[in-house]
């Protein structure tokens, strides 16, 4: 039988069957991992082949993980030079931001978008919190959705609290599978218990866990909150962080200097200092913002720092 992969806690997976029966599931001897590098063979997500193993005790056995349409990495936490998937499968990349308290900078949503870009995942982002916004406020969030909104990236503004515009998240989720993240405070926590008053119980049970030291990792943990519509919470996971990119590759993880790679006037341009380039000259026009100008400039600064 088929099952779906809720979530893993180690050893142990909880699955979703076809027949909407949740078992806990083990592998089934030991699984290849295809990709050495990875930490976890199976992550929330995948869609597997598995047996009943005991009835009673509600188990089975994992037998076949079928092929991945997309997944996530990051770098594992625990062993240097691995990955982790924090997911597989999804039809889109969430994530929860606000310009009140604690503001989220543009150089957070733009490296969460760039994550999003290299795994070839469609990316959605959320500006929450907007009763506490000042008039002035409102004004310069509106003018930073049009910006993402015109470079591809849905936006929705939304009050997790007041419950304002909730419908509109809700709408954009149905039917489809997908990864919600945030920096903390935010409010992603408040937003996913109005989804699903489901998640909440299983979010506190994970702080509780931190708190005691007991559980340092954090695992992704997927919810049905309709039929058919799955939301993935990612407790604990910030930032997705830039997998071993080269620097020549961040630009293209930009839509809005990807479509002018080939105008630069050397072919292995950075966009840093050269002359004759596109997005310079974009940036300067104004056709570029500025903001994700700086944001490109501050990954590859990072990527010179690493190793
Ligand atoms: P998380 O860390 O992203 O999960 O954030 P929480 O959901 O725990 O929210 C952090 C704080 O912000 C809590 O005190 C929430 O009540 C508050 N909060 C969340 N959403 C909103 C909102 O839309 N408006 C206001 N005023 N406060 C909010
Ligand atoms: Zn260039």
């Amino acid at each position: 039988m088929k099952g779906l992969i809720l979530r893993s806690t180690g050893l142990w997976y909880d699955v979703l069957s076809e027949n909407n029966h949740r078992y806990k599931g083990r592998l089934r001897g030991k699984l290849r991992l295809n990709d050495e590098k990875v930490t976890n063979p199976i992550a929330v997500g995948d869609r597997v082949e598995m047996s009943l193993e005991d009835e009673e005790e509600n188990t089975v056995l994992i037998e076949k993980i079928e092929k991945r349409e997309n997944y996530i990495n990051r770098q594992s936490p625990k062993k240097e030079g691995f990955a982790h998937t924090i997911a597989a499968n999804l039809d889109q990349a969430i994530v929860v931001v606000t310009l009140a308290m604690p503001r989220t900078s543009a150089g957070f949503i733009d490296r969460f978008l760039v994550s999003a870009e290299a795994f070839r995942i469609p990316a959605i982002l959320i500006f929450n919190k907007t009763d506490l916004l000042s008039k002035d406020e409102l004004h310069i969030q509106e003018k930073m959705m049009q910006r993402y909104e015109q470079i591809g990236y849905k936006c929705i503004a939304i009050s997790a609290t007041e419950d304002k515009d909730i419908s509109k998240v809700e709408e954009m989720l149905r039917n489809k599978v997908s990864l919600v993240s945030g920096h903390s405070g935010v409010g992603k926590s408040t937003l996913l218990n109005r989804l699903s008053p489901e998640i909440e119980q299983s979010t506190t049970e994970v702080s509780d866990y931190t708190e005691k030291g007991l559980h340092t990792t954090t695992f992704a943990e997927m919810f049905e909150i309709e039929k058919n519509t799955f939301v993935i919470d990612t407790p604990g996971i910030k930032e997705l962080g830039l997998m071993d990119m080269e620097k020549a590759e961040i630009s293209h993880y930009f839509p809005e200097m990807r479509e002018r790679l080939n105008q630069c006037k050397y072919n292995n341009c950075l966009h840093l200092r050269e002359p004759k380039c596109a997005v310079i000259e974009a940036v300067e026009s104004g056709e570029i913002a500025k903001s994700r100008y700086n944001s490109y400039l501050s990954m590859m600064e990072g990527q010179d720092n690493r190793r």
